[in-house]
């Protein structure tokens, strides 16, 4: 029988911050695991906001086959703004009930894409216990019913589901406070529910998330947040406790800690609707005849050509030539992508397994950049034109906000897309957040779903 398996997400994680920590003894129960283990850094979606990502290490495929496209997006079919939480204020500003309903349940329910198998799904028809603490993307096979006062509305999560005290599906006496979130509330209750779980030996695979490194480092920047790291590496410490230290931790279980992207320190903040001030941009309060749909927040945008635009998406990828925010604007042509950078221009296509290309590579010289650009620019949800920001500049979000003298990410950049990978106890290493859940469920000898791609062994 496969030893049971923990994997431990901390939002925002860096590579640096990580192997700095591990080396110099700032987070002793990382480095006990890395003495333990294998690490490499791996790669993040793009963009690399958390919701994609998420998507990307519960169903283990990128954004063409899970559609989820980024924090805030343009529903064509329904015609309206979907904000998964870009900051209070983007919700405010799409609707908060509605921002609020999309970012619990319809991330899940309704815009995750049901072709794409999630590793609860997978594991739960195998027959073992599933659990996951906070997760934003924790589609499962058991029916939730919401534990606070007047939500009746349920959802469908892993057997065992512990998502911000709104689904409780066992009483822990876990507290959780948002409102002290600056002090690490949300990681203490995730940190209580495993502990619990733990003590338990309360399932066959738990994803057990952080969160609240992330929200430091938005604040404080990337490198001034690894104090941060301290508090996760003490909640993942306490899991150890509960199972009697960290030997016998290791003994019950196999453990993968990753992040689901990285974050680089962002100075300047700029509207993305700038380049497009002339046009008609589509509003919530009104259906003006738009143009143009802009979407951005943290480092990555996309603009969707409306039905009445004049201008072709080639005219409004063009639009963006020259500006300093702008690192690489990238849209589809002729069956193949073209990514853009200040007039130059490299086509790609995928061919017999590799590519194609036709012009500047240097336009696309990211990590893994023309097939991370390339999924992205094929989920159905994804603008027509999608933007990565140069170093140092964020977009500001639908209501203005942004993390300038802190830290951001969404690009396609190294810093914003390498993220630490740690395996202890399974058989490969993912090279990328999206081999997390085919490297799991080939552990537990349970067959890949259609829709993932094969076990990546690095
Ligand atoms: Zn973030």
């Amino acid at each position: 029988m496969a030893k049971r398996v923990v994997l431990i997400v901390i939002d925002g994680l860096t590579p640096s911050v990580f192997e700095r920590a591990v080396e110099n003894g700032d987070a002793p129960s990382l480095s006990f695991l890395a003495e333990h283990g294998r690490y490499a850094r791996a790669l993040s979606s793009f963009p690399s906001l958390t919701p994609v990502c998420a998507s990307s290490i519960a169903t283990g495929a990128d954004p063409d086959v899970h559609h989820i496209p980024h924090l805030v997006w343009f529903d064509r079919d329904e015609r309206r703004l979907v904000e998964y939480g870009s900051s209070f204020g983007a919700m405010v500003a799409a609707g908060t009930r509605r921002a609020i309903v999309d970012t619990i349940f319809n991330l899940s329910g309704r815009h995750l894409s049901f072709e794409a198998v999630t590793v609860f799904e997978a594991l739960d028809d195998a027959g073992l216990v599933t659990a996951a603490v906070n997760f934003t993307c924790y589609r499962g096979r058991t029916e939730h019913r919401p534990t606070v006062p007047g939500l009746t509305r349920t959802t469908l999560g892993p057997r065992r589901f512990f998502f911000y005290n709104l689904f409780e599906s066992d009483v822990t006496g876990a507290p959780l406070s948002v409102r002290r979130r600056s002090a690490g509330s949300v990681d203490e209750y995730a940190a209580a529910v495993g502990r619990w779980l733990i003590t338990r030996d309360g399932f066959d695979f738990f994803l057990f998330y952080l969160s609240d490194y992330d929200y430091a480092s938005h604040t404080h920047g990337p490198d001034a947040a690894a104090g941060k790291l301290a508090d996760a590496d003490r909640a993942i410490g306490s899991l150890m406790d509960a199972a009697g230290g960290q030997d016998d931790f290791l003994e019950r279980y196999a453990v993968v800690v990753c992040s689901d992207h990285g974050q680089t320190p962002v100075h300047h903040d700029v509207a993305l609707e700038a380049a497009y001030a002339d046009l008609s941009l589509f509003r919530r309060s009104g259906w003006e005849r738009p143009d143009v749909a802009v979407c951005a927040s943290n480092r990555a945008g996309q603009v969707y050509r409306l039905p009445l635009c004049v201008e072709s998406v080639r005219e409004l990828a063009e639009r963006l030539d020259g500006r300093p925010a702008i690192d690489v604007a990238l849209f589809l042509e002729d069956g193949g992508a073209v990514a853009r950078r200040d007039g130059e221009e490299l086509g790609f296509r995928r061919v017999d397994g590799g590519w194609k290309l036709a012009g500047d590579a240097a336009v696309l010289d990211h990590p893994d950049g023309l097939a991370r650009a390339w999924a992205a620019l094929h989920n159905p949800n994804a603008g027509d034109v999608l933007v990565s920001a140069a170093g140092g500049y964020e977009f500001a979000d639908l209501s203005g906000r942004s993390h300038a003298g802190g830290g951001s990410h969404g690009s396609l950049s190294a810093g914003d897309s390498e993220v630490p990978m740690l395996v202890v106890g399974l058989d490969t290493v993912p090279a990328g957040i999206s081999d997390v859940t085919p490297a799991v469920l080939a552990h537990f000898g349970v067959e890949q779903p259609a829709s993932s791609p094969p076990a990546c062994v690095a």
